[in-house]
Parts: structure tokens; C-alpha cells; sequence
């Protein structure tokens, strides 16, 4: 089992585990934004630098894809790991500066504005992480978004930047967003992925009518999982009300969540 001195203390780290995993599981925190548990590692964002010791000389890596195989040694407080994260941080305001989501994370971090010029309108409110990009691919199946454009260009989109017909209207790319750019957009009928342009029709709650998600998200679930089908049409409330009433014992009064 390897052992990682992080800011000058030694912990026990699993095999493979990345340097962010087990600085995490020890309590030391390291910002992020393009990482997420249950996707593939992409080191985008490049918020989670620390500062790696080679004995003699050290080297910036990204925490999230560091693989720990022996013995290391890492920085994540020194001055140096500390000014570059700080660095990032001014150039992602400047791609993002009306998201609160970043602003809250660089007001953590001790950053207050950016140097840099903002980007332009259309490239704005996207700090090019990837999130929605893997999980529409990796856990929806769909990879009804990707990049488009390059460098100063680039940005996430459906193919030639059109409306999706493979986007199901789930709402997972929204979800993901860590700066609030990604919204579904309630309509009378309609569910809107913006900044996609996606529309498909909306899915109520059949008991309360709230609005859910896209009707063919809905479907897929329903074929996916017939067995529960009544519980899928039930927006989070409603269904935690008909199972708390499925499941009070005879004789006694339901307890039914307000
Ligand atoms: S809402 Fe559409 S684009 Fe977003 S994750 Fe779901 S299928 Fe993909």
C-alpha cells in the first residue's frame, strides 16, 4: 500500500486511487469542477492542480487523474500549488462571470475578479468542462451533445448546432452543470434543453401535474422498468407519498410526508 505525504503528512492511499481521492478521504480540500464520481476523468477544468515533488525539482499535476502507484509526495497548500489553482480560477471567470455556482467557488478559493477580458457572448457561461458532454454519452447513452469549434471557439453543442433528435429531454446535462449554465426550460406543452435548443414534449406528474421531464425519457424509463411503472409517472413527492402509504402497517395511521 503506498504511502502519500500531503503538506508535509503521511497517509495511507489504495493502490490507483487518484491523489484527489485520497487527499479527499483525509480531509484536505481541492476545488474542482470537471470532476464528477460516477464519470470519466477528462482533467479539463485544471482547478485541482497541486504541486507534485520529484525530489529536487516539482511538477504541477491535475489531482483528479494522478494515479498514486508508489510513494509520492505532494503540495496542495504550498504557495506555488495555491497561485496556480488562483490562476485558473481568473481565467475561468473570465469565460463565466455571471455563473454564482463560480463565484461562490472562487470567493472559496480567495479570488475576487479576473485580469483577463471577458469572452465573447457566445462562448459565454460555459467553462468547457465536459460534464454534460460524458454523461449524455457515458450514463444516457445518447451523446446528443459534444464540443464544436476550436480554441477560442470551442464550446459544447448538438451536431451543426441544431436541435437534437437523440436528446431525450432527461435533464442529466442540466443536472451535472456545476455552473448553472444548462437549464430545462419549462413550456405549456414543451420541455426546452437550453442552451441546446432541444424541445419535446413535457411530462407531468400524473397525480399533482407538476412538470417532469421529456416524454421520451419518460417512455424509456417506463420500458426500462415495468415493474415499478405506476411509481415512474409520479413526480419525487408524489411518489414518496403512495409508497409511505403502500407501506404503513395494518391497523396503523399512514404517515404521509408533507
Ligand atoms: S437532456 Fe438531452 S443532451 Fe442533456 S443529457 Fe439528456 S439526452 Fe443528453
Amino acid at each position: 500500500m503506498p504511502t502519500i505525504n500531503i503538506d508535509g503528512k503521511d497517509f495511507h492511499a489504495e493502490t490507483g486511487e487518484t491523489i484527489l481521492e485520497a487527499a479527499r478521504r483525509n480531509g484536505f480540500w481541492i476545488p474542482t469542477l470537471c470532476h464528477h464520481p460516477a464519470l470519466s476523468e477528462q482533467a479539463s477544468c485544471r482547478l485541482c492542480l497541486v504541486e507534485l515533488d520529484r525530489g529536487g525539482w516539482s511538477q504541477m499535476v491535475t489531482s483528479c487523474c494522478y494515479p498514486i502507484r508508489r510513494d509520492i509526495k505532494v503540495r496542495i497548500n504550498s504557495e506555488a500549488a495555491v497561485s496556480a489553482r488562483r490562476g485558473v480560477m481568473e481565467l475561468l471567470l473570465a469565460r463565466c462571470p455571471e455563473s454564482p455556482e463560480l463565484r461562490e467557488l472562487a470567493r472559496k478559493m480567495n479570488v475576487e475578479g479576473t485580469p483577463y477580458p471577458k469572452v465573447t457572448e457566445a462562448q459565454r457561461n460555459c467553462v468547457l468542462c465536459g460534464l454534460c458532454v460524458r454523461v449524455c454519452a457515458e450514463r444516457i447513452g445518447r451523446s446528443a451533445i459534444g464540443f464544436a469549434g476550436r480554441g477560442v471557439n470551442r464550446s459544447v453543442a448538438a451536431p451543426f448546432r441544431m436541435p437534437s433528435k437523440d436528446c431525450i429531454g432527461c435533464g442529466a446535462c442540466a443536472a451535472v452543470c456545476p455552473v448553472g449554465t444548462i437549464k430545462l426550460r419549462i413550456h405549456e406543452t414543451e420541455i426546452e434543453v437550453s442552451p441546446f435548443k432541444s424541445r419535446m414534449a413535457i411530462r407531468r406528474c400524473s397525480a399533482c401535474g407538476a412538470p417532469m421531464s421529456g416524454e421520451p425519457h419518460m417512455k424509456q424509463l417506463e420500458e426500462k422498468t415495468p415493474a415499478a411503472k405506476e411509481y415512474v409517472g409520479l413526480c419525487p413527492d408524489c411518489r414518496r407519498k403512495k409508497s409511505a402509504a403502500a407501506f404503513v402497517p395494518v391497523g396503523s395511521k399512514p404517515v404521509v410526508p408533507r
